[in-house]
Order: C-alpha cells, then sequence, then structure tokens
C-alpha cells in the first residue's frame, strides 16, 4: 500500500485556531463577549440588502468586487483600484504570507499579536518570529532589533488584540521607515473604526509602497458572519494578491451585505459612540471592583487577574451564569480575560457577575 501523501513543511506545526466558544451547557441566556463581535448586531440595512442578494444565489457573484470596492472607496477616499477584498482579513493575511513569505523567510509580529500571522506565516513555510513588548504594548524598537534581511512581512494589530492597546503615529512611521528594504508593514485595521478620527494607516499606505492596510467588517460593521474583510496598498502589491485570489471568494449575498454597511454611516457613527461610552463604564465598573486593565482604544478590555488561577476561575464563575469571556492562554496571557464590550444592558451584566464572583 503506498505511503499517505505528506504536507508541505511548516504546516504540521500549526496549531488549529480556537474561535470564542457561543455556548454553555444547561445555560439558555447567553452572553457572548468572548469574539469581539458587534452586540448591536448588524444593520439593518444590510440585512435588507443580503436577503435581496439572496434571490439570486443560483448566479455567480462578480469577481472584480467593482461595487463594494467603490463604497469603501468613497466613504474612506481611497482609489478603489488599490483595494482587495477579502473572505474576512484573515484571507488577505493569508494571501500576504502566500504572495511574500515562504520557507527561509521570516514573519515578524509583537509577542500578543494576532495568532492568525504566525498561522499564515507557517502555512506558507516560512517562520515566525516574535518581538517582545513593553507593558503589553507594541514595542516599535524590539520590533526594528528582531528584523533582518529575511524579513519580508510585518504584521501589526493598532489597536492591537487581546490587549486594545495602540502605538502612535509616529512610532509606526518610525517602523516604515526603518524596516530593510523590501519588507511589508502591514497594518492590521480591525478595530481602528473604534478609535474616532484615526484612518488606521490609510495614509500611510497611500503614500508608502511598503505599507499595506488590512480591515474588516467582523467587528464595528456587524458582519463577522459574513466573512468579508479588505486590504489597501500599493497597487504593484494588490496586483500580486489578485493573481492568488480565488475569482468568487465572496459569495453575493456577503458583498451586497458589505456594500450596505459601509454605505450605512448613521450605524458606525452610533456604534462608535455607544462603545466608547460603554467601555469607559466597563473599565470604570472594573477598577471599582480592584481589576487592572489597560486602557483600551478597541471594543473589548483586557483585565488582569492575579495569576492565571485566578482568572481561570472568574472565567468559570462567568461562564456558570451564561456569561462568555475569553480567557487568552494561546496570547500567553493566562493571567487575564478578555472582555467585549457588550451594549449598556450586556456591561451591567457583566459588571454584576464580576461583583458575584468577587464576593463568591
Ligand atoms: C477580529 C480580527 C480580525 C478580523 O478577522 P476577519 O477575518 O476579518 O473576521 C483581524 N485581525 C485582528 C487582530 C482581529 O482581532
Amino acid at each position: 500500500m503506498q505511503a499517505a501523501p505528506k504536507p508541505q513543511p511548516g504546516i504540521m506545526e500549526i496549531a488549529l485556531y480556537q474561535g470564542g466558544a457561543s455556548r454553555v451547557a444547561g445555560v439558555d441566556d447567553i452572553l457572548k463577549l468572548s469574539s469581539n463581535e458587534n452586540p448591536h448586531g448588524a444593520p439593518q440595512s444590510a440585512q435588507e440588502a443580503a436577503r435581496e442578494a439572496a434571490g439570486a444565489m443560483h448566479l455567480y457573484p462578480n469577481t472584480d468586487h467593482a461595487g463594494l470596492r467603490a463604497a469603501i472607496g468613497e466613504v474612506h477616499g481611497l482609489d478603489p483600484e488599490r483595494i482587495i477584498c477579502g473572505v474576512g482579513s484573515d484571507e488577505i493575511i493569508h494571501l500576504l504570507c502566500q504572495a511574500y513569505a515562504g520557507p527561509g523567510d521570516e514573519v515578524l509580529h509583537p509577542e500578543y499579536g494576532f495568532l492568525m500571522y504566525a498561522i499564515s506565516a507557517r502555512g506558507a513555510g516560512a517562520t515566525p518570529v516574535v518581538a517582545p513588548e513593553r507593558d503589553r504594548t507594541v514595542d516599535v524598537d524590539a520590533l526594528l532589533r528582531a528584523a533582518t534581511d529575511r524579513t519580508r512581512l510585518v504584521f501589526l494589530a493598532n489597536p492591537a488584540n487581546p490587549t486594545g492597546t495602540m502605538i502612535g503615529g509616529q512610532d509606526v512611521v518610525r517602523l516604515a521607515d526603518g524596516l530593510p528594504d523590501g519588507c511589508l508593514l502591514v497594518l492590521d485595521g480591525a478595530y481602528a473604526e473604534y478609535v474616532a478620527d484615526f484612518d488606521g494607516g490609510l495614509g500611510l499606505a497611500q503614500a508608502r509602497e511598503n505599507v499595506f492596510v488590512t480591515r474588516t467588517f467582523s467587528k464595528m460593521y456587524g458582519l463577522g458572519g459574513m466573512r468579508v474583510g479588505w486590504g489597501y496598498g500599493a497597487q504593484s502589491v494588490i496586483d500580486v494578491l489578485n493573481r492568488l485570489r480565488g475569482p468568487f471568494n465572496l459569495s453575493n449575498v456577503a458583498l451586497a451585505a458589505a456594500e450596505a454597511a459601509m454605505r450605512d454611516r448613521d450605524f458606525a457613527a452610533a456604534c462608535l459612540a455607544d462603545n466608547t461610552a460603554q467601555r469607559a463604564r466597563l473599565l470604570a465598573g472594573l477598577a471599582d471592583l480592584g481589576l487592572a486593565a489597560d486602557p483600551s482604544e478597541a471594543n473589548f478590555v483586557l483585565a488582569r487577574f492575579a495569576d492565571a488561577t485566578e482568572a481561570a476561575d472568574c472565567d468559570a464563575f462567568l461562564k456558570s451564569r451564561g456569561i462568555i469571556v475569553r480567557h487568552p492562554v494561546g496570547y500567553g496571557l493566562p493571567d487575564c480575560l478578555r472582555m467585549t464590550v457588550g451594549t449598556a444592558t450586556g456591561v451591567d451584566r457583566l459588571l454584576e457577575g464580576l461583583a458575584a464572583w468577587r464576593d463568591r
């Protein structure tokens, strides 16, 4: 009998990605705060557009995503030719690794960087390299020290997940300036919408060939289940990624929903305002309970506990009450719990749960 086929190098080193849990056995009324989803759901405009598009599900979607790219371009003031749309920003991250990193190459990311960076790097046969952070904040000097002539990609979420911290524009420019030739800086803007008056690095990507930005519809736009993300960068990079992209990667339902959501500026403005208000309430409530947390720029906060055992205990206690948060052990933060900012009612229920845990 023939031997089973062997996968490409690197693939068996990938640890399977664990999504945020959404169920607790025996509890009906679940408050899911483990995946940074929009607690207000998807905009009505996007739901209607998706229902309408569903009527044409027997037809192949368009391959150029022209309508969605035009909407993104109008809202953000970008050239649609330099936008690529993917199955979540995960696909854009994946395409970047496939296109620019292979065996012998390095893909650099900060200590608590999003797990998909290392997964996609390994999938391409490249070697993920980690640069230490300082007080759970990206350290540009550490990244510059870790960059070598083998570094092809540097991934950085700003604001970052799971820490919620961010670095300033000058630091980002200093990083872009200091990286070796031929290395692409990828600014992951999954949470950029939650920072008022912040372009997530789009201006930098507009001006420099070595900066690329990824964005998503999964968080502020409330379309995590639709799987739509996008990237913006130099025309040369977009042209490379489009060669690898599956021609029908996005369904017509997903395209219609995302285009409607992007044009629904009232929804985005309301979500930004509510997240800012509820995040402040949650952080104040944590402080009242004596729990430490860094100031967050995103739609979640990272609470710190005495140690991993206490964090696990609190996690289990909240779960028993139907409240699901994220214990980011896989991110090297076992003494922390990451909690998505909910609606006003959701924040109340979480704070009540934490108070009951403390008084248990
Ligand atoms: C949620 C998240 C994304 C979004 O991924 P999608 O594939 O677009 O759903 C990207 N980067 C980070 C850091 C995230 O937390």
